[in-house]
């Protein structure tokens, strides 16, 4: 007996337009018993194909789309075209050496839901976020191995929404001899990354382009990287000829592997402090000291992962703004973040725009930011965009 989920009457509205997720109360009636991960069709309140999809059946979304063309077959040739195309596009828009790190697939947005393969020098890691592509995962593997030539693979699915799926956390080598640390380069910076105490599957790939960006900015500026991790934007500044870093952030790994990060690329730790605590705690203490900086980064992790929290997030978002541009010299700029999909570009900018009226600064946006091209955003899936960054000048 086949296996499907018939939807209720009105509820094939956001598969036409090709959005891949059916929620569980779009659903009518199944048949044919799924198992978790199996392929089912999806069929509209008349029995009409809307799509081939993978069964989640502890999530609310209860299935994930692999493909609209009934005639395709959902296989390993299914896969090898669909990673082919994923990475095809990378070798487009990275024409030139990305130094060895770069996202490869991005789930949804890559029409491949659930699966995340980021590339650190000759290492994949891995994440497998949803039924579907758990049960694939052993083809999903041996094909990544063979269309990227890379033989170490390292799995980091060790991640909290993989229990919204019913899955276990799960992380490990799964191929070949992956080391635990690998040296990347972005933009001729020297990167550590730690495949298996490293945050997500080691590195911010998502912010790249926009470290770059305050890069440019950093000449001859007093900076603060507020969640600085491993130093992104801090070693970027220093590149760019800040006259002084202070590094924040509440992980101690995190502070050690930066400043082994910045010996390795040879720079100055003169001016440079790599300070343990509470952003949010740290931006009063130095608001009390009376302490001013020219440049500001604030990319504090996930506060809203879904729009429900959105409102304890806005509060989060608020306070560390409104303490940033308190902290500012006339004249500074503001590099502000948010990566809570729960919170979109139009709220952000609210929040910023509130923070800086509370602060009595006069401001500006200069620049909007995303997070970077190997993470695209799929046009039928605008959950894809995730990142939010704005350059915010204050006036002189
Ligand atoms: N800017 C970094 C990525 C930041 S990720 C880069 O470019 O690589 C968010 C960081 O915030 C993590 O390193 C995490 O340890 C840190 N963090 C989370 N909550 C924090 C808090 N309340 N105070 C300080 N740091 C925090």
């Amino acid at each position: 007996m086949m296996k499907v989920l018939r939807l209720k009457p009105g509820r094939e509205k956001s598969l036409l337009r090709r959005h891949p997720w059916v929620y569980s109360g779009a659903i009518a009636s199944q048949g044919g018993n799924p198992g978790e991960g199996e392929t089912v069709a999806i069929q509209d309140s008349g029995g009409n194909f809307l799509a081939w999809a993978a069964y989640s059946p502890h999530s609310q979304i209860r299935a994930r789309v692999w493909s609209w063309t009934e005639t395709e077959k959902i296989d390993e040739d299914f896969f090898r075209s669909r990673l082919a195309v994923a990475l095809a596009a990378r070798r487009y828009l990275f024409a030139k050496d990305e130094g060895g790190a770069l996202r490869l697939v991005h789930a949804e947005s890559d029409a491949l839901p659930g699966l995340v393969v980021d590339r650190y020098a000759d290492v994949l890691a891995l994440q497998f976020l949803s039924s579907g592509v758990e049960l694939w995962r052993e083809t999903l593997i041996d094909l990544l191995v063979e269309l990227s030539g890379i033989e170490n693979v390292y799995e980091r699915s060790d991640v909290d929404v993989r229990r919204l799926e019913g899955l276990p956390e799960r992380a490990g080598p799964l191929r070949g001899s992956p080391p635990q640390r690998v040296q990347i380069q972005e933009a001729g910076l020297k990167f550590q990354v730690d495949l298996v105490r490293g945050h997500k599957t080691g590195f911010y790939l998502d912010q790249r382009r926009n470290r770059q960006r305050v890069r440019q900015l950093a000449q001859g500026k007093q900076t603060l990287d507020c969640f600085c991790y491993t130093g992104g934007f801090a070693l970027n500044a220093l590149e760019g000829g800040a006259t002084a870093v202070l590094a924040v952030d509440s992980s101690q790994d995190a502070l050690a592997q930066g400043r082994e990060n910045m010996a390795l690329n040879g720079l100055p730790s003169e001016g440079v402090e790599w300070l343990e605590g509470d952003i949010f705690k740290v931006l009063r203490t130095l608001r009390d000291q009376a302490r001013r900086f020219d440049l500001i980064v604030l990319d504090p992790p996930k506060f809203a992962p879904t729009a429900s929290q959105a409102n304890r997030a806005a509060r989060g978002y608020k306070d560390i703004n409104l303490l940033a541009f308190k902290l500012l010299q006339p004249g500074g700029v503001l590099a502000t973040f948010s990566c809570s999909g729960g919170v979109d570009t139009v709220l952000f900018q609210k929040i910023v725009a509130g923070a800086a009226l509370d602060a009595g600064v006069q401001a500006q946006i200069v620049e909007r930011l995303t997070q970077d091209r190997d993470h695209p955003v799929g046009l039928n899936f605008p959950e894809g965009e995730y990142l939010k960054g704005l350059i915010v000048r204050v006036s002189e």
